[in-house]
């Protein structure tokens, strides 16, 4: 949990006093940060899941929120929140605090070139998704050469990026960015979150998947899904379906997310293609129909 009512006090943060329409039990209610000084307490931090969610304007990550509110940089807000928290909320952040505070992309790493556009087009992408995902490039030399690099927001936030090779000839298709230089560990994250707008979440293996399929679908960079990326699903969303590849262990992995995101109280289904294809190889038609079918 995160104990937000001593951190709002200790910092002396106003919150919504005993009686007033928005105080929930469980919750802290505050000005919210990001709405004005008008907001009227609309902004909630979960206490016991450690979350924070804006009546007016949705989720908010909770470092930023916690830096907006105790007007400091991430780098504090992560050092607070150890500070004030225990058990999974703990978890999540206490390995954060010797990170940087702002993301550098590799040298190298810039507008896409001749071979990220070949690249594309030979998967059947369109320049929109360039524009929609903010695709880079990297050029032909340092750690992200000959790959298309694809930034990894939460909340607006460049937190890290990733890979994913255009040559067909690297041992690695995709490469992270290296764990000391991430702002916040994009495994603990969903690819795509911020354009996951309503309760409903399609959950994707791969950073191409989500590409494909387009917003309100997520992934979880790879099948290997960490327990902080399921919390943050089961905590800003209240149904999903998983559409991971249809190899065994995929759908193995699958089976596992269903169970921990059930658990904890949302509805869901696991999908799989009837075309037999993984959702990376599917057609712009084939996508769009899915999105129609799930309601996206
Ligand atoms: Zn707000």
């Amino acid at each position: 949990m995160f104990d937000a009512e001593r951190f709002c006090m200790e910092y002396s943060i106003a919150t919504a006093p005993r009686g007033h329409q928005h105080k929930r039990r469980g919750w802290a209610n505050v000005c919210c940060p990001f709405c004005g000084p008008s907001s009227g307490y609309h902004m909630g931090i979960n206490m016991l899941k450690g979350y924070s969610v804006c009546y007016k304007h949705g989720y908010s990550w909770l470092p930023k929120t916690v830096a907006a509110l105790a007007r400091t940089t991430l780098q504090q807000a992560f050092i607070i929140l150890t500070k004030y928290s225990t058990g999974e909320v703990l978890e999540d952040y206490k390995t954060q605090i010797k990170r940087k505070d702002k993301l550098e992309l590799p040298a190298g790493v810039g507008p896409m070139q001749k071979m990220h556009w070949d690249y594309l087009k030979s998967r059947n992408f369109s320049a929109s998704t360039a524009r929609e995902w903010e695709l880079l490039g990297g050029g032909l030399h340092g750690k992200q050469a000959f790959r298309i690099v694809a930034p990894i927001r939460l909340d607006g936030v460049l937190i890290s990026y990733q890979g994913r090779d255009v040559t067909g000839h690297s041992k690695q298709r995709y490469k992270m960015c290296e764990l000391e230089e991430e702002v916040y560990p994009c495994k603990s994250t969903i690819y795509g979150i911020d354009k996951c707008k309503g309760d409903k979440i399609l959950i994707v293996e791969g950073i191409t998947d989500t590409w494909r399929i387009g917003p309100g679908c997520g992934s979880t960079f790879g099948i290997e899904w960490m327990p902080a990326q399921a919390r943050m699903i089961a905590n800003r969303f209240k149904s999903f379906i998983i559409l991971f590849d249809a190899e065994e262990q995929a759908q193995e992995k699958a089976s596992e997310l269903y169970g921990y995101l059930t658990a904890r109280g949302l509805d869901g289904e696991i999908a799989t293609l009837n075309t037999g294809k993984d959702p990376g190889e599917l057609t712009d038609k084939q996508a769009k129909e899915i999105r129609g079918d799930f309601g996206l």
